[in-house]
């Protein structure tokens, strides 16, 4: 990690702390943003590395209407630049995601206290991966009756919902995609990482307004709450939702009165058979699961492995970087990584242990971890709450099954039909197509970790934005924009 930055990043930080106290208004503009910027200036009290971002500047709005109205002139002057100056814009978020990926990683690190340090700057630095407007290519067919045009057009103001777990990697990713499409963004972030959020719309916005005179092209509200959102779901000025997050959220969206593009939940399952590389398929589970602590919505997140192999393949996991626990082990870590509510009698994750370090879950299972221990694991029984939960932590279940086709089964009802993603490591190629063809998710990731879905050490481009129960997909900026079609009848035939 490049201490330099982290440090430049910090006495910035204490510099604009330092010039709040003596500045009373921050560089509010209007009096009634004043309970936004009170709300800011305390959470900056309750955490000092937290930065002051006035309320009206650069896309930050503590109200949904202002920043529609805002969003939709930035919108207006985007179509007025040319495809060059849009590709331009998209270049420079990623490069601005580049440059900034330590500093801003940790930002986002200090916020929300989940994940790895190592894995917040890796998901900035990738978003190159990120598709822009290479991919609005418009489809001509000519003929007798003349030229037919097929072209791909912006929606106008997009409302989005981004996640605690990858706050600013979604909300950059997102940005790269619907700008790359002629979009303009208003943000409702997740409020444990909203301020990260927000500096980097105000870090994206400075740059596109010094080059490109818009100063609202994504604006973001501060603080978000409940209210905000439904605000954003039910504006008028706002035509399309983009939801990414758990399944409450994704309910939601789903019944908001405007065209929603969701991507939920998911819960992806490991089939591991008997003709695997075993070697393979524990580096892999290692990989996938343990990166930014199994914060991935598409990480390994439960494995079933046929018998013959079973204790072969938990062998490979310790040397893989694995620890595994005893039963014992795992009861303690369960008693607390789960907490049973009284009002609907369920069990339901306790968010206190969500992306931490397997030492720490590993302390609550009562057990010291080598430091290097990057990922727990421990055989349970399928109607483990760790099998049945999307529990987003880095201890995962292996559940030992007879044959393959118990396997297949018992992974596609641990999925809970979210047909998000799932992996299998198996040589027979006609395993691997029953289970692909039932499984019928979104991703299906054959003998690798489950990143190489999204271009990471496989092939293909990058989202942090997988559209499941709405059917789009890993997001494009085709995914954020309206079909046309352009008919010149009897004209401009050259042959
Ligand atoms: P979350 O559902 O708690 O929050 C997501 C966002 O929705 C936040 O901004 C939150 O403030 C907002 N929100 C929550 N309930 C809402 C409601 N009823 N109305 C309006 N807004 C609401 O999820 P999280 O913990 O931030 O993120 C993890 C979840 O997101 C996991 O379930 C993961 O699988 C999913 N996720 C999915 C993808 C994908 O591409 N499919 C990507 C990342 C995360």
């Amino acid at each position: 990690m490049n201490q330099a930055l982290v440090q430049d990043v910090v006495a910035e930080v204490m510099r604009r702390l330092g010039s709040r106290t003596s500045s009373s208004n921050g560089g509010l503009r209007a009096g009634e943003d004043a309970p936004a910027n009170e709300g800011l200036r305390r959470e900056a009290e309750a955490h000092p590395h937290r930065i002051d971002v006035p309320v009206g500047q650069y896309g930050i709005f503590a109200d949904v209407d202002k920043a529609v109205t805002a969003a939709t002139e930035a919108q207006q002057k985007l179509m007025k630049l040319s495809l060059d100056d849009r590709d331009a814009i998209v270049k420079l978020v990623k490069q601005m995601a580049k440059d900034n990926a330590v500093a801003w990683g940790k930002m986002e690190y200090d916020e929300t206290k989940i994940g790895r340090l190592d894995h917040k700057i890796e998901k900035l630095r990738i978003l190159e991966l990120v598709p822009g407007v290479e991919f609005l290519k418009t489809n001509a067919t000519t003929g007798s009756n003349g030229v037919c045009l097929e072209e791909f057009a912006p929606y106008g103001v997009i409302g989005i919902i981004t996640p605690v777990t990858h706050s600013v990697p979604t909300l950059s990713a997102n940005v790269i995609n619907m700008v790359a499409s002629g979009n303009s963004i208003v943000a409702n972030p997740h409020p444990s990482a909203s301020n990260c959020a927000a500096y980097c719309v105000r870090e994206y916005n400075k740059a596109i307004a010094a080059k490109f005179g818009i100063e609202h092209l994504i604006t973001i509200i501060v603080p978000p709450t409940l209210e905000t959102a439904d605000a954003i779901f039910n504006h008028r000025g706002i035509q399309l939702l983009v939801v990414t997050g758990g399944p409450a959220v994704a309910r939601a969206a789903l019944a908001a009165k405007k065209r929603a593009i969701v991507a939920g939940p998911g819960n992806p399952p490991v089939v591991v058979d008997e003709t695997a590389c075993l070697e393979n398929a524990a580096t892999s589970i290692v990989a996938g699961a343990a990166f930014d602590n199994n914060l991935l919505c598409i990480g390994e997140k439960q494995v079933f492995a046929v018998e013959s192999i079973f204790d072969k393949l938990m062998s490979k996991m310790e040397n893989a970087g694995g620890y595994i626990l005893n039963a014992e082990q795992i009861e303690r870590l369960t008693k607390v990584a789960f907490t049973l509510d009284p009002k609907d009698g369920k069990y339901h994750v306790n968010k206190g242990y969500v992306g931490k370090d397997a030492s720490v879950l590993a302390e609550a299972a009562g057990v010291r971890v080598p430091p290097a221990t990057q990922l727990l694991v421990g055989e349970t029984d399928y109607g483990h709450l760790f099998v049945q939960h999307e529990q987003m932590m880095p201890f995962v279940p292996f559940v030992r099954v007879k044959d393959v086709d118990a396997a297949i089964d018992l992974a596609i009802q641990s999925e809970h039909g979210y047909r998000h993603t799932a992996i299998i490591h198996s040589r027979n190629m006609n395993t691997v197509t029953k289970f692909g063809r039932r499984a019928n998710t979104t991703l299906f990731v054959v003998n690798g970790a489950s990143p190489s879905g999204l271009g990471l050490g496989g092939q293909g481009y990058l989202s942090y934005s997988i559209a499941t129960p709405t059917g789009e997909g890993i997001t494009t900026p085709l995914t954020f924009t309206r079909y046309r079609r352009v008919m010149i009848t009897g004209s401009l035939r050259m042959i």
